[in-house]
């Protein structure tokens, strides 16, 4: 039952579908497959990203699937408090629900089809943990966590917080209204969704109905990925096999192709795709744990500032534990 769902499709604005004479699809490029990992206080993750080179990504970074995992009453977990600079994080639940805090002030509850968006910039701590009553219950979890970076110029904007509502997010569906599209941030065929970026980017979840077709017009300066978060299908103009837990990147071209298998696995009748381009922002990427500079001295700076508190104190009411530094995604990119 993920996110916002609609009983019918054809209510909905439809996407024109792209003029085949003209406009070339995008070629697969790569197919990789997320590693299972465990993310703050040991939530399951697929680490969407594993294996593709930054430039291949830029703007992105990063993107943990949390989930999908039914939680036992007692398991629901989180993170410890931690910092981040230099980026923002995009949080988007389809089920369960996650309360968010900062250091800056920032904070809300995300649920169904909800979008956190947290602009680290110069820097802060923040939380990320399920209510009391969900960790007493247990149930239903998953959303994903996406790193989108900044450029130079704004690494050292001021902290910012949107807290994206599943109400405000643009619903549309297909040419022939086969699947539904949550468009979350930026534009596709003329359309805007609610999220404000730093850098240009198209955010969006779409749910394909059993053997749909999607062929979405994609601006060609933004590089395109497709993330399936559920079911099984097929990427690119020679139909290239993906399934959940896969990426999907594209080359050059002017739309990307989507499709649902014919037969979906019971528990996940529908296919979800979470489909991403932005415009790359061609500088280079130090990165350290929770930090995402241009240089390793900038990153030696920021654990500095971290370690000097410089990032902001955890809020009174929370102040019963210890700050962890790494918010245990520990990779390091590092290209010049
Ligand atoms: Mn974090």
């Amino acid at each position: 039952m993920p996110a916002v769902t609609v009983d019918d499709l054809l209510t909905l604005p439809r996407v024109n579908r792209p003029d085949p004479a003209t406009q070339r699809p995008r070629p697969v490029r790569s197919i990789t497959t997320a590693p299972r990992g465990f993310e703050g206080e040991g939530f399951p993750v697929r680490r969407a990203f594993q294996g593709v080179d930054l430039v291949d990504l830029d703007p992105f970074i990063h993107l943990d699937q949390m989930g999908e995992v039914e939680y036992a009453p007692g398991e629901p977990k989180g993170t410890a408090w931690h910092p981040h600079r230099g980026f923002e994080t995009v949080t988007y639940m389809l089920d369960g629900i996650l309360d968010h805090q900062d250091s800056h002030g920032g904070g809300g509850t995300i649920t169904d089809g909800d979008t956190q968006w947290m602009t680290a910039g110069s820097g802060l701590l923040h939380i990320e943990a399920p209510p009391e009553h969900v960790v007493m219950k247990g149930g239903l979890f998953h959303g994903f966590q996406l790193w989108v970076n900044l450029p130079a110029a704004q690494k050292w904007n001021e902290p910012r917080y949107q807290d994206l509502k599943s109400r405000e997010v643009e619903l549309l569906t297909s040419h022939d209204g086969g699947a539904l599209l949550r468009l979350i941030a930026g534009e596709v065929d003329g359309r805007h969704g609610p999220g404000s970026t730093f850098t240009p980017i198209t955010l969006i979840h779409a749910t394909l109905e059993p053997g749909a077709e999607l062929t979405l017009p994609w601006r060609p300066d933004f590089n395109a990925l497709a993330y399936v978060l559920n079911g099984d299908g097929f990427v690119g103009p020679d139909r290239t096999p993906i399934g959940l837990g896969q990426l999907s990147t594209f080359g050059q071209g002017d739309t990307i192709r989507i499709a649902a298998k014919d037969r979906q696995e019971s528990r996940s009748p529908k296919m979800d795709v979470l489909l991403l381009g932005g415009r790359p922002i061609g500088e280079p990427v130090a990165w350290y744990g929770p930090f995402v500079m241009n240089t390793k001295a900038e990153v030696m700076q920021a654990v500095q500032d971290f370690q000097a508190g410089k990032l902001g104190t955890i809020p009174a009411l929370h102040d019963h534990g210890n700050v962890d530094p790494d918010d245990g995604t520990d990779q390091v990119g590092d290209r010049a």
